[in-house]
């Protein structure tokens, strides 16, 4: 009998793009707790933030966090430790760490007189006021392992330089809404194939089998690693469209109700 693994992204997937409410896929969400078939929330998102959303869910399963670089795992959850101890959860980071990420940026603004503000230049007030974001979702947000967040205040031009500096350090800037993410190499497939490891490799005599559920370009690879993937409509433009579509899910719904819809279909043809 195959045991399904479920790895899900959150934003415009298993949450509503505007509302953040993932109530259309509630049935599904039970469903799948009965059978104790594991959710992996896989997302852009901080620990801190994951923390908080995967106690509302009442989830107990590993997670990955921004984009990939790094996985959590309830201490105990497989037979033997697959990570670095810490407390409540294992870890395993795949990108650079924001320690090191921070030592690079401040010889850069040394070096250079680069003019920018990160997330750890600012007070928890400081953050909250630049975020919109109340104090306690301001500590979650700066809860990172491999990434910070930066407000540019120099020149397009000196930008540019700054964007080169980086690349050369092997370090990437990515455009977000209103800040830009300094960070490493990193996606969502690579937590995911260790994760895969870590499930076969403490219960080899099962067989498993891989969903993924995503709706934008940073979930393509988790898509096209997994044996199932479903592409949810994102709120705005087109699906998704993978290398290779057979055997894709495309719920006519978007969001959490698409998540719902592709569960029930999943749930029907492997109902082990
Ligand atoms: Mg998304």
């Amino acid at each position: 009998m195959k045991r399904l693994l479920v790895f899900s992204d959150l934003d415009g997937t298993l949450l509503d793009h505007h509302s953040y409410s993932w109530a259309p896929a509630g049935e599904a969400l039970s469903r799948i707790a009965e059978r104790d078939i594991p959710l992996i929330l896989s997302s852009s998102k901080t620990r801190g933030e994951i923390l908080q959303l995967r106690r509302q869910l009442n989830n107990g399963h590993p997670f990955i966090v921004e984009n990939g670089s790094a996985v959590y795992i309830p201490a105990g959850y497989f037979k033997h430790p697959v990570g670095k101890p810490g407390g409540e959860f294992e870890s395993r980071i795949f990108a650079t760490g924001r320690d090191k990420i921070l030592e690079v940026l401040d010889s850069l603004r040394k070096a250079h007189g680069f003019s920018f503000r990160g997330f750890n230049d600012m007070t928890t007030e400081e953050l909250a006021a630049a975020t919109g974001l109340s104090l306690e979702d301001a500590c979650r947000a700066n809860q990172r392992d491999c990434s910070e967040p930066i407000q540019w205040l120099g020149s397009d031009r000196a930008l540019g330089l700054f964007r080169e500096t980086l690349a050369s350090h092997g370090l990437n800037l990515l455009r977000g809404g209103r800040f830009q993410h300094v960070m490493g190499d990193t996606d969502k497939a690579r937590g995911v194939l260790w994760l895969m490891q870590c499930y076969r490799a403490a219960w080899p005599d099962r067989e498993f089998l891989s969903v993924a559920l995503g709706d934008s370009p940073n979930d393509r690879v988790m898509l096209e690693t997994c044996d199932i993937p479903v592409v949810i409509k994102p709120a705005r433009g087109e699906p998704l469209c993978l290398e290779d579509s057979n055997g894709v899910i495309y719920p006519e719904k978007p969001g959490p109700s698409g998540w719902q819809w592709a569960m029930d279909r999943l749930l029907e043809m492997y109902p082990g």
